[in-house]
């Protein structure tokens, strides 16, 4: 009786084994890595997020149901250049999961697909000076090619966890590649009249952004990343982008958006809130729409 249990239950074991066909559980950090996961891993991936589009992606509070949904993953995926510095390394610890440690397959810092990090400090930073940019500005997936370049990592990533659906993945990051590229150039075309007049910025959050679109950004509000600006500072940015003809401020939805109100006003701008994620305002609820709000309300501000 004993060994027809033993085989029965082996049998079963080796069935699911053999079809391979529970999905792989993928977490990733920020939605917009949420988004690719979802195209790269079709039917072959289940994706949870970790932060919500509307968050500071810097300060998460560590919530104990994050540290569950990590300890369940076959593959974490983060942005990196210490972005979730605050909270990952506190939620992987909770998790005690081994799969997605540091170094290990199921840990993947979506970084390493970059190109270019741009604003890497020549000098030493130090975080107690309350800086969030320390290893370089982290805001990279605000280039939809790095977008793609991301897609096309985890590709690599999924199928070395699951080789036998390696070759649906890389279609998968491929077709996504062919389906943005038309959309990024178009994007490029339509920003022509935003590229007109430099813009301010709020946090240094629209680096990468301008890299792409070939935008002239003069400065930040907030010069320090996380850290409130001094008013000589602000005085100071004031009288330059008065100077300079700027007509529009730029902020994400999580910024001191009074602040930014008050400093547009005194600069003769425009605040203009984008999103700065997926579902992080109503209409950018994919990576393709976030670029689409983006773009249109970049355009209609300098019209104006
Ligand atoms: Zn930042």
């Amino acid at each position: 009786m004993k060994t027809i249990l033993t085989l029965t239950l082996a049998t079963v074991l080796g069935a699911v084994t053999i079809a391979g066909a529970e999905p792989l559980q993928v977490v990733c950090t920020l939605t917009d890595l949420g988004w690719l996961a979802e195209q790269v891993g079709g039917e072959d991936a289940e994706v949870a997020v970790l932060c919500p589009g509307e968050y500071d992606p810097h300060f998460l509070p560590a919530r104990p149901s994050l540290a569950r949904a990590l300890g369940k993953a076959d593959l974490l995926c983060y942005n990196g250049l210490d972005l979730e510095v605050g909270w990952l390394p506190v939620l992987l610890d909770k998790a005690r999961n081994p799969r997605v440690r540091d170094g290990q397959p199921g840990c993947l810092d979506c970084s390493l697909a970059l190109a270019t990090v741009l604003e890497v400090p020549s000098g030493p930073v130090s975080r107690s000076q309350g800086d969030v940019h320390p290893q370089g500005n982290p805001h990279y997936l605000l280039d939809p090619r790095n977008g793609v370049r991301v897609a096309a990592l985890m590709a690599e990533r999924l199928g070395e966890l699951r080789p036998e659906a390696a070759g649906r993945f890389r279609q998968r990051a491929a077709d996504l590649a062919a389906a943005l590229e038309p959309r990024i150039a178009a994007w490029h075309a339509a920003a022509e009249p935003v590229r007109a007049h430099p813009l301010v910025h709020y946090s240094k959050q629209w680096e990468y952004l301008a890299d792409w679109l070939g935008l002239q950004l003069l400065g930040a509000v907030e010069h320090r990343p996380g850290i409130s600006p001094s008013p000589r500072h602000v005085d100071e940015l004031t009288g330059r982008a008065r100077a300079a003809g700027v007509t529009e401020l730029v902020a994400a939805p999580w910024n001191h958006l009074d602040a930014a109100a008050k400093a547009a006003e005194r600069m003769g701008a425009a605040l203009v809130v984008l999103p700065a994620a997926v579902g992080s305002q109503p209409g950018a609820d994919g990576y393709p729409e976030m670029f689409e709000v983006i773009v249109a309300r970049l355009v209609a501000a300098a019209g104006e």
